[in-house]
C-alpha cells in the first residue's frame, strides 16, 4: 500500500473493515475444492437467506457460516487440467475475484485448511508457520497418499497471501480425546512407540460437526448427550462421543480399520496379510491395494455404489444382497459395541453420502434394536429432505437423525475462532 492511499484513508472518515469470511481449502492430490464463507452473525435485518443459511447451524450456538461462493479444480496435473498446485489456487483466486470476493479484499480474515493427519502433535485447529509445516511433512508416513498434497496446498496459499493467517484443521485431531485404552493397540509398547502405531482415528471434523448438531436438534449442549455418529460415504467411520468427547472411533492408525467401506474392507484379521504374502506369494503393495481399493463393496459385488447395489437387490442380485448384508453386519457390530462403550446412548446419528441418503441402510443397520431403546419410524425414515432430522418413533428411547455433514463449515469455525478478535 503506498503513501498516496494511506493520505487519503486518513482523511476519511474511517470505516473500520470486519475481516469475517474464511477461505476453506481442501487440497488433494489431483484436485483442490475451495468455500468461501462469512462467519459475520447475520444481524436482525440482514439474515442469510434460508438458501444460503448452512443447514443445521442455527439452533443453539454458532449460526454464522454463510456460504459466499464453492466449487473444485480438478484434474491437477493431467491431461486437460492446469499444471500443478500453484496454477489450481490461482484459478480459485480468480474465480473469486471474477464474483468480486477476491483474495485481497480486505474482509478476508484467514484460511482454513483441512490436513488428514495431525498425528499426537496437532489436537486442535492450529496457526501455520513454518515449524507447523515441517510438522505436517513429518507425519508424511503416517497418511502418505493425503499430507503431500495438503502441504502443498498450504504452502501454494502462504505464498499468495504471505500476510494472512493460515490455519490448519485435522481430520485426526477430534479424536485426541480417545482414552489410551481405546487408542493403544495390543502389541509391544516399544515396537509401537517407535513407529507411531496408534489409532487415531479420521472424519474427525465431520464427527465433530455432526455430533453438535444433533445436540442441537434435541435442544441439547453437546455436554448434555452421548451421540453415536455414523459417517457413511465412500469412507466409513463410526465415533463413540461422550459428552461431546471422542471416546472411540472405528478407524485406527489409518482409515483401513473399521467399518466396510466402498473400496475398503474395514476389520479384517492381520493374519489375512501374512496368509497373501506367503501362500497367496502377493508382495506387500499390492496387498495395500486389494485391502484399500478393491475390497468392500466393490470387492465384494463390483459396485461400490448404494444406488446401484440397492437396483441390483431390487432384481434379487444375490452376490449384491450379500455385500449388503455384510456391509449391515458390520456396522450393527459397531452400533453395538459403542452403545456397550458408551453405557448410556442418546442419539444414533447417520451421515454422509450413505448415512444421509439411504434409507435402506439406517433402517436395516437398526432393525430389531427396541430391545437397546433404538426405534426407528418407518415413515420417516423414508423421506427425503436436506436437512438435520429426527427419524425416531415418538416414544424411541434413542433419538435417531439424519444430519447432513458440513465439514468446510467445522474447518471455518475452527480456522476463525483462531483469529477473531
Ligand atoms: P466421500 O467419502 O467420497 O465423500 P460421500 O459422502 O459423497 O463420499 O458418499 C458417496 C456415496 O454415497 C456413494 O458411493 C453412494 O454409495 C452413496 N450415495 C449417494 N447418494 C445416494 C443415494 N441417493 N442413495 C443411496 N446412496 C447414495
Amino acid at each position: 500500500m503506498n503513501a498516496q492511499i494511506n493520505v487519503n484513508a486518513a482523511k476519511e472518515t474511517p470505516t473500520p473493515v470486519t475481516a469475517s469470511r474464511v477461505l476453506v481449502l481442501n487440497s488433494g492430490s489431483s484436485s483442490v475444492k475451495y468455500q468461501l464463507l462469512d462467519m459475520a452473525h447475520p444481524s436482525p435485518t440482514s439474515r442469510p437467506s434460508p438458501a444460503t443459511a448452512i443447514k443445521g447451524a442455527t439452533r443453539h450456538g454458532d449460526n454464522s457460516g454463510t456460504r459466499l461462493a464453492s466449487g473444485i479444480v480438478e484434474r491437477i496435473g493431467e491431461e486437460g487440467g492446469v499444471a500443478d498446485h500453484a496454477a489450481a489456487l490461482k484459478q480459485v483466486a480468480d474465480e473469486l475475484a471474477s464474483q468480486g470476493l477476491g483474495l485481497d479484499s480486505p474482509q478476508l480474515a484467514v484460511v482454513g485448511h483441512r490436513v488428514v493427519h495431525g498425528g499426537t502433535r496437532f489436537t486442535g485447529p492450529t496457526l501455520i508457520t513454518d515449524e507447523v509445516v515441517a510438522e505436517i511433512e513429518k507425519l508424511v508416513p503416517l497418511a502418505p497418499l493425503h499430507n503431500p498434497a495438503n502441504v502443498t496446498g498450504i504452502k501454494v496459499a502462504r505464498d499468495l497471501r504471505p500476510d494472512l493467517p493460515q490455519v490448519a484443521v485435522f481430520d485426526t485431531a477430534f479424536h485426541a480425546t480417545m482414552p489410551e485404552a481405546a487408542a493403544r493397540y495390543a502389541i509391544d509398547r516399544a515396537t509401537a512407540d517407535r513407529h507411531g502405531v496408534r489409532r487415531y482415528g479420521f472424519h474427525g471434523t465431520s464427527h465433530a460437526y455432526v455430533s453438535r448438531a444433533t445436540a442441537a436438534l434435541l435442544g441439547k449442549d453437546p455436554s448434555e448427550v452421548n451421540v453415536i455418529v455414523l459417517h457413511l460415504g465412500n469412507g466409513a467411520s463410526a465415533c463413540a462421543i461422550e459428552a461431546g468427547r471422542c471416546v472411540d472411533t472405528s478407524m485406527g492408525l489409518t482409515p483401513l480399520e473399521g467399518l466396510v467401506m466402498g473400496t475398503r474392507s474395514g476389520d479384517i484379521d492381520p493374519a489375512v496379510i501374512f496368509h497373501l504374502a506367503r501362500v497367496g506369494g502377493m508382495p506387500v503393495e499390492e496387498i495395500d491395494t486389494l485391502l484399500n481399493k478393491r475390497s468392500g463393496l466393490l470387492g465384494l459385488c463390483g459396485d461400490n455404489d448404494f444406488r446401484e447395489i440397492g437396483r441390483r437387490m431390487a432384481e434379487g442380485d444375490a452376490e449384491a444382497q450379500l455385500a449388503f448384508d455384510i456391509y449391515i453386519h458390520r456396522l450393527r457390530k459397531y452400533v453395538g459395541a459403542y452403545a456397550a462403550v458408551l453405557g448410556r446412548v442418546d442419539a444414533i446419528a447417520f451421515t454422509a453420502g450413505v448415512g444421509e441418503n439411504s434409507p435402506a441402510v439406517r433402517e436395516a443397520a437398526l432393525r430389531g434394536l427396541e430391545p437397546l431403546g433404538i426405534e426407528i419410524d418407518a415413515v420417516r425414515n423414508a423421506l427425503r429432505a436436506g436437512n438435520a432430522r429426527l427419524v425416531s418413533a415418538d416414544g424411541s428411547r434413542v433419538a435417531v437423525a439424519v444430519v447432513p455433514t458440513n465439514e468446510e463449515l467445522e474447518i471455518a469455525r475452527g480456522a476463525y475462532s483462531l483469529v477473531r478478535a
